[in-house]
């Protein structure tokens, strides 16, 4: 602890000293714009085949900067993601390995702390969910715990206050308040970060007819049969036919609507409930009307986060900010929007490991840039940093950003990239697994606590992930390799040989305090 303390404090008086050198320099503002479980399928830039909604203002901040196509998280999960982009490190590192048992360590070193160390005003208003306190801000106003979607209350640097009206939009007033109120003397961090889309998926009221009852196309996965693949995937509790509660399907009203709010939720959800109900469907036929649900609810969240964007955006062309601030859009990882007949997250799967990134950087990043690289939230800390024009601290473990937004990556940027989640049995049944992810490939170990096999998995033949490949003699010499990458990586990366018991969650608490 001690030493920790004393390497950042190194690391602070560095910066100190660094900032007072270069004051002279306009450093740019930092909007860093993030909602939680918003799968990259929902924001028309990626153009997801279902054409499952328009993102406007998303999707304006790639046209007029960078969309990252492969944006990879080290572990798909809330707090750890979270975890993962204030440090720069693997959660092996930083301490917060599940949602169930882990509170963050406050004492060590962030991206938020760095920054405001060298002059930056730094606010966070939204989903924190890492239980202590931020750290690192000279404003924050949090939502508690996972939020509320109506009325919600929040902690206001510490103080609980009240909120009447939807959650995206009251994290969007506040973001554009607060923006208002800075000291203009001093470049900004601000982190405005979204509650929506996640569970329970609960829409603003005045999105509620957003899609006129369209029926959504189905993704090709919807009814998977999970042959071909290991005991993890069939044992998972995390399905539209088994997992899907009552509240999910808003076959129940949430019970912190006002008088007004109620009424109008019940003249959407009761006359379509009715139906539903006679009409009583079963088996597929269950499971397609959940999925229809699902997706208008989930999308009419999306869509409230849009319109915020849209909102921000605008703020800052208004007060002639736009110039002089990257914007950033992303999500602490991706979800399952029917695929594989899920809802949630979790799985190194494809649409829970990738999250959206979009960048917009005026006169450093092309507008309309793609980037096909694997880049990652652990490379966001980094990026913010270098950004700021502040030395990146040795003990980060992702990559800088910059040159890529520059158009210029570099030669030795990642080919191969570990991911690894922990938290089991709860909520969702998923086995913790680690693994190494090459474009092509993705060699996977499912190892505790009950099981001990190995996968591979080949995008390139079989893009929905449907088949593991491991243990089929033509890729031996893939396999091989990747073992030893997989190794390579953990020895790097500096992943502990064996896991503690409270890494998974559960009763035992973690000795951080
Ligand atoms: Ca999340």
């Amino acid at each position: 602890m001690f030493s920790r303390i004393s390497s950042l404090l190194t690391v602070l008086l560095a910066i100190n000293h660094f900032s007072s050198a270069h004051a002279e320099e306009k450093r740019p503002n930092i909007l860093f714009i993030f909602s939680d479980d918003h799968a990259y399928q929902a924001i028309s830039a990626y153009n997801d085949p279902r054409k499952l909604i328009e993102t406007p203002n998303i999707d304006r901040i790639g046209k007029e900067g960078a969309i990252f196509h492969r944006c990879l998280v080290p572990n798909s999960i809330c707090g750890p993601s979270r975890a993962v982009v204030l440090t720069g490190k693997y959660n092996h590192l930083n301490g917060y390995f599940n949602n169930s048992n882990c509170r963050f360590d406050s004492t060590q070193q962030t991206f938020p702390r760095l920054l405001q160390a060298s002059g930056y005003q730094t606010s966070i208003i939204g989903k924190w969910h890492l239980e202590t306190d931020p750290v690192g801000f000279d404003y924050w106003n949090i939502l508690p715990g996972q939020g509320a979607y109506y009325n919600p209350p929040m902690i206001d640097n510490g103080k609980k206050v009240t909120n009447e009206g939807y959650v995206t939009d009251i994290i969007t007033d506040l973001t554009i308040e607060q923006l208002k109120k800075r000291d203009k003397s001093k470049p900004f961090l601000m982190m405005c970060q979204q509650k929506a889309p996640h569970r329970e998926w609960e829409p603003p009221l005045r999105h509620l007819n957003h899609n006129n009852d369209r029926v959504y196309a189905e993704p090709e996965t919807l009814f998977d049969d999970y042959e071909n693949r290991g005991f993890a995937i069939k044992d998972q509790d995390m399905t539209l036919e088994k997992t899907m509660t009552p509240k999910d399907m808003k076959l129940v009203a949430p019970k912190n609507l006002n008088e007004v709010q109620r009424a109008q939720w019940d003249a959407y959800y009761n006359p379509r409930n009715e139906a539903f109900l006679k009409a009583n469907p079963q088996g597929k036929d269950l499971i397609r009307w959940r999925y229809q649900r699902y997706m208008h609810d989930y999308l009419a969240c999306v869509k409230a986060v849009d319109d915020g964007v849209g909102r921000l955006l605008k703020y800052l062309d208004d007060e002639g900010l736009a110039e002089n601030t990257i914007v950033v859009y992303s999500a602490d990882q991706g979800f399952y929007l029917g695929e594989h007949g899920w809802f949630d997250k979790r799985w190194v799967f494809e649409e829970s490991l990738r999250a959206p990134l979009l960048v917009r950087w005026p006169h450093v990043t092309k507008p309309g840039s793609e980037n096909k690289q694997i880049v990652s939230n652990l490379d966001f800390a980094e990026t913010f940093v270098d950004v700021a024009g502040l030395p990146i601290p040795a003990d980060m473990q992702g990559h800088s950003l910059v040159p890529l937004l520059k158009g210029e990556t570099p030669k030795d940027w990642r080919k191969s990239f570990y991911y690894h989640y922990y938290e089991f049995p709860q909520p969702h049944h998923v086995r913790p697994h680690y693994g190494v992810i090459t474009d092509r490939y993705k060699l996977l170990h499912f190892y505790a606590p009950d099981v001990d096999y190995w996968e591979l998995y080949d995008r390139e033949l079989d893009p929905q992930e449907m088949r593991s490949f491991y243990g089929n003699p033509d890729y031996e010499k893939v396999t091989a390799e990747l073992k030893t990458e997989v190794q390579r990586l953990r020895t790097e990366l500096k992943v502990p040989e064996k896991d503690e018991s409270w890494f998974y969650g559960g009763k035992r608490s973690p000795a951080i305090k």
